[in-house]
């Protein structure tokens, strides 16, 4: 392909309007987007670049996929299937239609037996291996991202991970697919005997593949003399695959396009080849003083079958912190191996006994770390996963730069290589990073640099072609390991190959797609990898890695990345941003802050998107808020409520108040609405205050040290026992807390967006709480806000005692795990006899994850088992349920499905908000318990069992 790509067949498309009503003709209305958030969120993925789309296709079925790959191919408009929109080469943006394939996420059909699994290509990884975990089995590859990345991107991506030692790249583990070509007839490719007759009625139906399996036949000789000579390789169309199909006298369809990144058809489904889970693992640490030496060590350990051999070099080593990893400073390089085992921990400490022989034979620093169980290997790994957060935190301006960051030579020279490229860096003056797969010889090179600076760009461009070059002619090796071409690498496809296999490529190509229309400008083009670098997205702080994506609620319900956490920093960060346009999704984010917990590079969206809200306040719900403010008549009404609440919260008085309230809740938000199935919390007919009224005026006490207990809105107003355990659980570790005067934390005032209204509760409670030593709290909410007052107060005199409080705020489970008293405990009745913890999001982000599981182990008579996803939102936050009642429902699925799973009659949590969603969602199916509760509950059976009584008393 001589020409750029842009000069090929495209014929150009007609307004994008016009496109765009064509396409929901066909597809209905909702599958269609082209709104500017929309347009505005898919225009990144994790790569350097940006290219806006003109609309954005959400496809449910083949039928949808079908209909828009016609459609695109007869309009000649460019067509860019995408799956999570992690890829690091811009391959999963285009300036025509993006194909999301994100809905189609489920297993069609698991074999146990015969260890295979055919799924849908909008699968996330992680996903697909906890349901396959079940069955003892799993999917071999995997990429770093598989917490994101789903099956369509890897499988055309071809993508591998650290355990490619082992189980090999996609290509190896992908035993047939259903691909939609360019013509928009469906082909099950799978690798077919050349005398099959299954094989001839598919090259008839399909003509274009006659000619390939005739160009590869013809070309063998071409093909071969190219065939690159490391063990890894996803640079250009996998040709050399189809060549060992022939020795074997087959087409083996599948190798033509795993790794051929959306530019030859859309992948619809997959049937994976399986594994059996390890029974066990071992994790080795090992720090080397010669880098030299990792490379002469790397042939030995391979004769021992690790299944996965990673290194970092110096430079890497010195960018995480080797003091906050324990790594001497003497190291060079340290070595991660992994060994399984389907024989167990005998076998597992014969081979680190042979592995630990091998490594003594070099000059080591310290001694080799081994772990078998997965919290200390979890602990082995955390240097070399604190290297992406590292990267994208290392400076505001120098960003981590995927140019040149996949290169493969042979493992043997892997030192060699690292010591070359650090010697170049060293000669830039630019930082960087050198790690990877180094039992395949794979090198991921991220240096940070500053595009935006003359100087640093055209270091970049020198470092692209001299380190590619070098690659080629001195080491032989390969551009690309497994991140694939996409944008980044196309322009160097051809010199990798040289003219004669480019040419086939090129072939190939427009052969299968004539009109260019599947992902033009990926893999074959000449277009130079400087064009559509996003200039201004990279002096931002967001690395558009996704890894938000993946646990942000609202992104799971709607798999569309204009619902989703990564999107809306786009959104919302936009220099055009509007919030008429956009208050579809700004309105969207529950606030539940996952998204900030689980961000490498620090970047808290959840905040960005408070912050647009605070531009808008909301006005329908000023009222409330502002009701809620004068508490006495806001407590009266609440007392009325309570006393009725038997008379009106009932079925045909709650349809009533259902279609009463409507109106007032759509003021709020359209989505609002208050269902007359909604089981809603008990109201306290007498409040907590009003129960211990003794603790809530007692402020003269002087006794030390002094506890105040926060108790917020819920536990004070709601019927649920909160404040009862929270108390209680406080008077057995040896205190008698004060209920100090407190208004609303603010936490769901911030969330409509009335600052003013929050920073007036919040210097009230900072107030009241001054003079306390500690501050416990039976909230997640409450204790996450109390502890970030000071972000309301940037310059006012406020901010010191916003500072002092966020010191002394404690959530009852931080507090009983860290009391020096030890009360009894014992077996309770009405625990349950196995118990789950829900993690409430706003905990999370106060960083308490620890203590509540911890505490509930402790508990006898009752087995604990973490549920999967423990850590995901439950989709409640707050007055979200209200909010957009049904979104929240729809999240809460993933939640009702662990809890069963899990097997548990008791879900405990820490927040009484996240209860009133368990107990909407699970309606009697498992009982709903406050920690303090659970606590609480063992102390007093203790005591009875004692016969004492040391229970509390109001
Ligand atoms: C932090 C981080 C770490 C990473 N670590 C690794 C790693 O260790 N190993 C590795 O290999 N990669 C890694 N990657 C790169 C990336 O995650 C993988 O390539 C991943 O498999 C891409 O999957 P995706 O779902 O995000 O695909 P996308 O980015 O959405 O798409 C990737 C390509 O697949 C095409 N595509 C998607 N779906 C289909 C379909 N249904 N039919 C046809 N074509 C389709 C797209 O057009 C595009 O060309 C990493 C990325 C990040 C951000
Ligand atoms: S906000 Fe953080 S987690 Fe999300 S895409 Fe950006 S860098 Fe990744
Ligand atoms: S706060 Fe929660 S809902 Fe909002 S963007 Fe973050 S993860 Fe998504």
């Amino acid at each position: 392909m001589g020409r750029r790509d842009h000069e090929m067949t495209l014929i150009l498309p007609d307004t994008p309007l016009a496109l765009v009503t064509d396409l929901r003709q066909l597809l209905g209305r909702e599958k269609v987007q082209h709104d500017v958030p929309t347009l505005t969120a898919y225009a990144v993925d994790a790569s350097i670049y940006r290219m806006t789309p003109q609309a954005v296709v959400l496809v449910e079925t083949e039928e949808d996929i079908e209909a828009v790959v016609r459609f695109a191919g007869s309009r000649g408009i460019p067509l860019t299937p995408r799956a999570a929109g992690t890829n690091l080469t811009g391959s999963a943006i285009g300036s025509g239609i993006i194909l999301d394939v994100s809905r189609m996420n489920r297993i069609l059909e698991l074999n146990e037996e015969e260890r295979w699994a055919r799924v849908q290509p909008g699968i996330v990884l992680a996903e697909l291996n906890k349901q396959l975990g079940r069955k003892q089995l799993l999917f071999g590859p995997d990429p770093s991202s598989g917490d994101m990345c789903k099956l369509g991107g890897m499988v055309a991506n071809n993508s591998a991970g650290p355990h490619t030692l082992i189980y090999g790249a996609v290509k190896d583990n992908v035993r047939a697919m259903r691909v939609c070509l360019p013509s928009g007839g469906w082909l099950t490719a799978a690798s077919l005997r050349l005398d099959d007759p299954i094989l001839a009625d598919t090259l008839t139906t399909h003509p274009a593949l006659r000619v390939i399996l005739e160009l590869v036949q013809s070309k063998r000789a071409v093909i071969e003399a190219k065939r690159p000579t490391v063990s890894k390789n996803s640079c250009g169309y996998n040709l050399f695959g189809l060549v060992d199909g022939l020795a074997q006298r087959r087409f083996d369809l599948p190798k033509l396009f795993v790794g051929s990144e959306g530019t030859l058809g859309v992948v619809s489904e997959a049937t994976l080849r399986l594994v059996p889970k390890p029974q066990g693992t071992l994790t080795a640490l090992i720090h080397f003083r010669r880098l030299e030496e990792v490379g002469e060590a790397i042939p030995h350990l391979l004769d021992l079958k690790p299944s996965a051999l990673e290194v970092m070099d110096g430079n890497t080593l010195n960018l995480i912190g080797r003091a906050a990893h324990g790594i001497p400073a003497a190291a060079a390089a340290t070595l991660l191996a992994e060994l399984d085992s389907e024989q167990g921990s005998d076998d597992l400490r014969e081979r680190a006994d042979r592995m630990a022989g091998i490594c003594r034979r070099y000059q080591l620093c310290g001694d080799l770390a081994f772990a078998y169980d997965k919290e200390q290997r979890d602990q082995l790994w955390k240097a070399r996963k604190a290297l992406y957060p590292t990267l994208y935190r290392f400076d505001p301006r120098k960003k981590p730069i995927n140019f040149v960051d996949d290169v493969v030579v042979r493992a043997e020279r892997i030192s060699e290589l690292v010591r070359y490229l650090e010697t170049f860096f060293a000669g830039q003056q630019v930082p960087v990073a050198i790690f990877g797969h180094i039992g395949n010889g794979n090198a991921h090179i991220v240096p940070l640099l500053n595009v935006n600076d003359r100087q640093d760009f055209d270091k970049m461009v020198a470092a692209y072609h001299e380190i590619h070059q070098t690659v080629l002619s001195r080491f032989e090796g390969s551009i690309c390991g497994e991140h694939g071409d996409g944008r980044v690498r196309a322009e160097y496809v051809r010199k990798m190959f040289g003219e004669d296999l480019y040419g086939l490529f090129v072939q190939v190509k427009r052969t299968i797609d004539p009109g260019n229309v599947m992902n033009p400008g990926i893999k074959v083009s000449d277009t130079p990898f400087t064009e559509h670098i996003d200039y201004t997205r990279l002096s931002k702080s967001c690395a558009t890695c996704a890894k938000c994506n993946s646990v942000c609620p609202v992104y799971d319900v709607f798999q569309s990345e204009d619902m989703s956490s990564r999107g809306w920093y786009e959104i919302v960060t936009a220099k055009d941003y509007s919030y008429l346009q956009s208050q579809r999704v700004v309105e969207a984010c529950l606030n539940c802050k996952s998204c900030r917990t689980i961000c490498p590079a620090g970047v808290d969206v959840s905040e960005l998107i408070l912050q647009r809200r605070a531009e808008q306040p909301n006005r329908g719900s000023r009222w409330l808020f502002a009701l809620q403010a004068h508490v006495p008549i806001f407590e009266a009404m609440l007392k009325v409520l309570a006393r009725t609440q038997p008379l009106w919260d009932r079925p045909w008085p709650r349809r009533l108040l259902a279609r009463l309230a409507a109106p007032f809740l759509r003021r709020i938000a359209p989505t609002a609405k208050l269902p007359a199935d909604m089981q809603l919390p008990k109201l306290a007919t007498e409040h907590l205050r009003d129960r211990y009224r003794n603790l809530a005026h007692n402020m003269n006490r002087r006794t030390a040290p002094r506890v105040a207990y926060f108790h917020g809105c819920a536990a004070n107003y709601f019927d649920d026992g909160v404040g009862d355990a929270v108390i209680a659980v406080l008077r057995r570790h040896g205190v008698e807390p004060d209920l100090p005067p407190q208004r609303c934390s603010g936490t769901p005032i911030e969330t409509y967006g009335h600052v003013d209204l929050v920073q007036e509760h919040a210097r009230f409670n900072l107030q009241s709480l001054a003079e306390y030593d500690q501050v416990v709290t039976g909230c997640a909410s409450c204790t996450l806000m109390l502890k970030e007052y000071k972000k309301f107060f940037a310059e006012e005199p406020e901010r010191q005692a916003a500072e002092a409080l966020a010191k002394k705020v404690r959530h009852i489970t931080e507090f009983v795990a860290q009391s020096p008293r030890q009360p009894a405990m014992a077996a309770a009745g009405d625990v349950g006899r196995r118990i789950t913890y829900h993690s409430s999001c706003h905990l999370r982000a106060a960083g308490v994850m620890r203590e509540p599981r911890m505490l509930l182990k402790q508990v006898p008579g009752t087995d604990y088992v973490e549920m999967t996803d423990a850590d995901r939102c439950a989709g409640g936050a707050g007055t979200y349920i209200v909010k957009d009642y049904d979104t929240s429902q729809k999240i809460f699925e993933r939640k009702r499905r662990n809890i069963e799973q899990s097997g548990a009659d008791t879900v405990a949590t820490s927040c009484p908000a996240c209860m009133i969603q368990l107990n909407n969602g699970l309606r009697g199916r498992a009982a709903v318990k406050h920690v303090a509760q659970v606590l609480e509950a063992a102390y007093e059976a203790a005591t009875r069992e004692q016969g004492a009584d040391g229970g509390a008393r109001p």
